[in-house]
């Protein structure tokens, strides 16, 4: 996977780690590593002046907004239900 692939999706659109999977044809269980790759596009975006954001995960039962990139289980309702995070380039 490359950085500058990750990088030029979401300069596009807002998309989440496995709309990214799908988009580049990497097996859904590296999603781990595409989270990594977020990480460090974020870092390589900052030193070129640009932004990455978040639009943080939310609980589909309760509504309960997330600050981490990838949870599993809401701490309010413990519910799996769980809207995943999207992330695009500030324009
Ligand atoms: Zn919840």
């Amino acid at each position: 996977m490359r950085i500058e692939d990750v990088i030029s999706l979401l300069e596009k659109e807002p998309m989440t780690a496995r709309e990214i999977c799908y988009a580049l044809q990497i097996d859904p269980s590296q999603e781990k590593e595409v989270f990594e790759a977020i990480k460090r596009s974020a870092k390589i975006l900052k030193r070129k002046g640009k932004q990455l954001l978040m639009i943080p995960p939310k609980c589909r039962k309760c509504g309960f907004q997330f600050e981490t990139m990838n949870p599993s289980r809401c701490p309010k309702c413990k519910s799996e239900w769980i809207e995943p995070a999207r992330f695009f380039v500030q324009p």
